[in-house]
């Protein structure tokens, strides 16, 4: 049985380094030992200083879902639903609403970066 490759190792590997957001790029960092507020996580989406920072020891498939929530994290943020800079909270809105800015937030994302979402593809 073929042993799955860390998504994180195949980003490095393939030099993957920024994520494209069209208004501006984020780097990706993977780092040992990411913290958030003092306290030890898996991933991180910096808008302000346009990181996505990644914790390097996680597991293949914990990395690829973190991976994934971050960029999720992102799409919020660029059809402007990235919540209050304080409580993080997001105006309500319908389900269609949302589905459509999300729907159209992944679109932009996986047009801008076709290397970065066959990685996440192909690696399941
Ligand atoms: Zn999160």
């Amino acid at each position: 049985m073929q042993k799955t490759k860390n998504i994180l190792d195949i980003l490095v590997e393939k030099n993957i380094t920024t994520v494209n957001a069209g208004y501006r790029t984020y780097q990706l960092n993977i780092k040992k030992g990411l913290k958030d507020s003092g306290v030890k996580c898996y991933g991180t989406c910096d808008f302000d200083e346009g990181v996505i920072s990644l914790e390097k020891t996680m597991a293949h498939e914990t990395a690829r879902e973190t991976l994934f929530h971050e960029l999720t994290h992102l799409a919020l943020e660029i059809c402007s639903l990235g919540g209050d800079e304080e409580t993080g909270i997001v105006p309500s809105k319908s389900n269609e609403e949302i589905t459509t800015l999300i729907s159209r937030a992944f679109l932009l994302l996986m047009t801008l970066n076709p290397e970065l979402f066959e990685v996440l593809n192909e690696q399941s």
